[in-house]
């Protein structure tokens, strides 16, 4: 370790050992990093790949922490996040290095009479996580922006990809599948649709938000994925005399928030984490909650719901040191 240390901060990186994951992760939880360190641009992320292969060393990527629940051991390897990026901007399309936020994104593109990214309206987190989990609201996610992604693949190459071979589908992209490709920038193609309908609808959104969501607790957004509609759900539901809205089959999707509601889960509390009253797909931080917390939580919802309903549950929380 102390090697691969002194190698990296030959190359003038400042590195941190044994650094609390919790500081970066907005559920606040989470232990050390054997390493963690920041890379300022994609020549000197590819250099300290360089290093951490040839040592054998694990690593991951992180961004904004949004989507993350990491272990109370913390994670046994280096932790690289993306420096806070620039975007380039020529005409209609936007090159975003990884590390932009999708709220500068949204602002800025905005501010240049750009529209189209509505749907990543109050959703936190950077550009390269957003991509990898094709983050989005009402339907809408970065697969309907993205035109092509830059991308550091398992030989230390810069490669290409289309919107198209990023095999976006919901919450899902190629990036998922190889967990090892680090994402470096994008290009998002936006329109110039009507800008004051555009603001308009971000400003409904971002208030729906705050009335809809559990504010001032840490969290990771939502902890399940919505789920698949199939008839053979919505009998089962109904057989629970649940009434299933109209919207469900229209949107083929079987809010996770609704079901757990209805098995009057919210509430429930393991230590320090809670399922949000406000949103029973939320769990939050009461204070000093521990990933092992958090993981009991989700277990007795699986449980809870594959009992009295047979569906099974699937993460949309990404786990890192488990
Ligand atoms: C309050 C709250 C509300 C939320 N609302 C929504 C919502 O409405 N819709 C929604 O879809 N999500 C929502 N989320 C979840 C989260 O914000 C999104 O998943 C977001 O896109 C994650 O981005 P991030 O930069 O924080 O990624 P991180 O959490 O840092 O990482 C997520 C995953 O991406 C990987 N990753 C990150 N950067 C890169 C990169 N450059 N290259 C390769 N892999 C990378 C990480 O290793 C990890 O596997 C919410 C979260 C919170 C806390």
């Amino acid at each position: 370790m102390k090697q691969i240390i002194k190698e990296l901060q030959k190359l003038n990186i400042a590195v941190k050992e044994n650094e609390p994951l919790a500081n970066h992760t907005t559920f606040q939880i989470g232990g050390p990093a054997k390493v963690y360190l920041e890379a300022k641009s994609p020549t000197e992320l590819l250099e300290i790949l360089k290093i951490i292969k040839q040592r054998g060393l694990k690593y991951i990527m992180i961004g904004g922490g949004s989507n993350l629940l990491v272990s109370d051991a913390g994670y046994d390897g280096a932790v690289i996040k993306t420096n806070p990026g620039e975007l380039l901007i020529e005409n209609n399309l936007i090159t975003a290095d990884a590390g932009c936020t999708l709220a500068g994104l949204i602002m800025k593109t905005l501010d240049l009479g750009l529209t189209g990214l509505e749907f990543a309206a109050g959703v936190p987190g950077t550009v390269g996580g957003a991509i990898k989990g094709n983050a989005g609201t009402y339907g809408e996610a970065m697969d309907k922006a993205v035109k092509t992604v830059d991308f550091i693949n398992d030989n230390l190459e810069i490669e290409t990809c289309t919107g198209q071979q990023c095999n976006f589908a919901y919450r899902h992209s190629i990036f998922k599948e190889h967990d090892s490709w680090l994402i470096v920038s994008a290009v998002l193609q936006l329109t110039t649709g009507d800008l004051a309908a555009s603001r308009k609808l971000i400003d409904e959104r971002l208030a729906y938000r705050t009335t809809s969501q559990p504010h001032g607790y840490p969290s990771a957004g939502c902890t399940f994925k919505n789920i698949a509609y199939t008839e053979t759900i919505a009998e089962n539901l109904k057989k629970l005399n649940w009434e299933l809205s109209p919207k469900f089959k229209e949107y083929q999707k079987i809010p996770a928030s609704w079901v757990i509601e209805k098995l009057d889960l919210k509430g429930k509390t393991i230590g320090k984490a809670q399922i949000a009253e406000k949103h029973a797909n939320y769990i939050i931080n009461l204070g000093g909650a521990k990933a092992d917390d958090v993981i009991r939580l989700i277990g007795y919802i699986k449980q809870q719901v594959r009992d009295k309903t047979g569906i099974q549950l699937e993460e949309e929380v990404r786990y890192v040191g488990f």
